[in-house]
């Protein structure tokens, strides 16, 4: 799950990408309208969360303009003004929600989670099913043989890349790029812990997921032929 902040104040941003980031989320930050314009058009964002204050041109304007040039990713709104106005001007300006500053950590973290999930039920089949797995996008949770595994943001996306993807080899390249930060260099290592974790949580199953050596990874329905 990626998201972008678009915030000017180094200390707000600074402090909702660190949370996020500890939530499991893949985190790119932008200061200014133009550096968010690029960004969004280059990159595939799950949500944007989205300052109405920022030197250059306002957070609706902003919001507006991708729009009209068609760009359907969620856009969670902060804004610093409460009156009911500047809320339906948000909404107006094609913004799917909006928190009023200050607002609470747990408070952003639960819109972000309601944001995603409309947004996951509205673009893919409710579930997706390989072998002994099944992952189901509305509640983002993943089950094993019928049991709930305690997996996180990350490794949550890494299994969703797989499965959409099973009995094809994916490459770490792939899946840095698909669950990671894309300001930052293609990091295996970090991908193979990753992975590593995920194969320790299912547990008996651990050998759907192969190593292809030099390649990347490949998640196999029936690794035993069964
Ligand atoms: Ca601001």
């Amino acid at each position: 799950m990626k998201i972008l902040i678009v915030e000017d104040e180094r200390p707000t941003s600074t402090f909702l990408k660190r949370g996020l980031t500890e939530e499991g989320y893949s985190v790119d930050t932008a200061e200014t309208a133009t550096e968010a314009d690029e960004m969004v058009f280059v990159n595939r964002y799950d949500l944007v969360i989205l300052d109405v204050m920022l030197p250059g041109a306002d957070g609706l304007t902003l919001c507006r303009r991708w729009r009209e040039r068609g760009m359907s990713c969620p856009v969670l709104l902060l804004t610093g003004r409460d009156a009911v106005r500047d809320r339906v001007a948000g909404l107006d300006a094609g913004a799917d929600d909006y928190l009023v500053k200050p607002f609470a950590f747990e408070e952003l973290l639960a819109r972000l989670r309601a944001l995603l999930r409309r947004r996951t039920g509205e673009l893919f089949e409710q579930e997706l099913v390989v072998g002994p797995l099944t992952l189901d996008h509305s509640r983002r949770e993943v089950k094993c043989r019928g049991e709930v595994l305690d997996i996180t943001p990350r490794e949550y996306s890494i299994l969703e890349v797989l499965m959409q993807r099973v009995g094809q080899v994916v490459s770490r390249t792939l899946l840095w790029e698909s669950v990671w930060e894309t300001q930052s260099e293609p990091n295996s290592n970090v991908v193979d812990v990753n992975v590593g974790y995920l194969r320790k949580k299912l547990g008996d199953d651990s050998s759907m997921i192969k190593t292809i050596r030099g390649a990347g990874y490949r998640l196999e329905a029936h690794p035993d032929g069964n």
